[in-house]
């Protein structure tokens, strides 16, 4: 079972309230929709009263010891899914092309699975109420690795990046927002994350 890091916190990150999709009894939220109770930067103003799909769910960062404060999801724009991490596949949500995606940092780490044998797949989310698009990796970086070169590494990122933005048919999650949940009153904003509904991973 992974074992969470004291040392890890959301801090001003709202990432998955935003680009995971939620349907639960009180809560139905499509993807890439920032949650309506949900301040950007400050958390979550129902805290108290979160639907079940939002507890006890964290990225893969509050998990994975190696990875340094550079990985965290607001300043690196990218997340990674905790759901398979077990079972030897890891999961990269792409939230945006910033340049932690030419750091050494990345790449070392993303090099290291893929020689592990970890399954690797980059994830871009789709337009807004549209599921995300999942590509694998280690077919593409296995040249690349071999060669032990960082520009190569870079260009098959960028690759695999572009081919899903501009060729992937993004399909609607066919969830439409609704909410039953109440404001909290006493104004403590928590960061929180959400469990994807079935199906997604
Ligand atoms: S659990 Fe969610 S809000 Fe917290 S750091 Fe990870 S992506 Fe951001
Ligand atoms: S924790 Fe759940 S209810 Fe709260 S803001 Fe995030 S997605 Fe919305």
């Amino acid at each position: 079972m992974l074992k969470r890091l004291a040392d890890r916190s959301c801090g001003d990150c709202t990432a998955c309230c935003e680009f995971i999709p939620i349907r639960s009894p009180e809560l139905d939220k499509p993807s890439n929709t920032l949650c309506p109770h949900c301040l950007r930067g400050r958390g979550c103003t129902v805290y108290e009263v979160r639907p079940q799909p939002c507890r006890g769910w964290y990225c893969g960062w509050f998990f994975l010891a190696d990875l340094g404060s550079e990985w965290h999801p607001s300043s690196s724009g990218v997340v990674l899914r905790p759901e398979a991490i077990e079972n030897d596949a890891m999961t990269v949500v792409i939230l945006r092309r910033s340049a932690f995606l030419l750091s050494e940092a990345f790449a070392g780490a993303i090099g290291a699975w893929v020689a592990a044998g970890v399954t690797v797949s980059f994830e871009r989310v789709g337009p807004a109420g549209h599921l995300p698009a999942k590509t694998e990796m280690n077919g593409l970086l296995a040249p690349a690795i071999q060669q032990r070169s960082l520009p190569e590494l870079h260009k098959a990122f960028s690759w695999a990046i572009a081919h899903i933005d501009n060729h992937h048919r993004w399909e609607p999650d066919g969830l439409t927002l609704r909410t039953t949940l109440a404001e909290t009153t006493n104004n403590s904003f928590q960061s929180r994350s959400v469990t994807p509904f079935a199906g997604q991973s």
